[in-house]
Parts: C-alpha cells; sequence; structure tokens
C-alpha cells in the first residue's frame, strides 16, 4: 500500500553543487522572486515525500511543483506508477 507523508518542516542542509534551473518538473513554469513552491521526492523505502522549496535540491531524484495543482499530479503519478517520472 502507498504511503504519503507530509513533511512542514524545511530542509536547510541541502548541499549546493550542482547546477540548478529553478523550473516546475510538472509545468515548465518559472519560478519567481515570490513562491509557494513544493519539492516531493520518494524514499528508498517507497515513501512519497512532500516538502516546501527551500533552498536547492539535493538530487535530480526531487522533483520540483509550482503548487498544489503540480503537486497534486506527482502524487497521482506516485499513486499510479510509484514514480514521480512522467510515463
Ligand atoms: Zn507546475
Amino acid at each position: 500500500m502507498a504511503r504519503v507523508a507530509a513533511w512542514d518542516t524545511a530542509l536547510q542542509l541541502v548541499p549546493m553543487s550542482r547546477a540548478y534551473q529553478d523550473t516546475c518538473d510538472f509545468c515548465g513554469k518559472a519560478k519567481g522572486e515570490v513562491n509557494h513552491w513544493y519539492r516531493l521526492k520518494v524514499t528508498p523505502h517507497g515513501t512519497l515525500i512532500i516538502l516546501p522549496s527551500v533552498g536547492q535540491p539535493e538530487n535530480s531524484t526531487i522533483k520540483d511543483a509550482c503548487g498544489s495543482s503540480c503537486v497534486s499530479q506527482g502524487v497521482s503519478r506516485f499513486l499510479d506508477h510509484k514514480t514521480l517520472e512522467p510515463k
């Protein structure tokens, strides 16, 4: 059974090592100054984590979502296919 976890504490201990483009992984929208973006990640144990977008992502398996609509797309992908990657 799929588990969905919400993690509302800010992730602040992320490496700043790789080039990072601020675009939504679901709709392609560019990130602006003011935002309420989220990050989605599937852990090695198969748990979906949703957290506020702070700093740069720790790796490319983390997906940026520009709002609740795109978070919903990510949750749907996870529930239907156990991945955040598009079909
Ligand atoms: Zn989006």
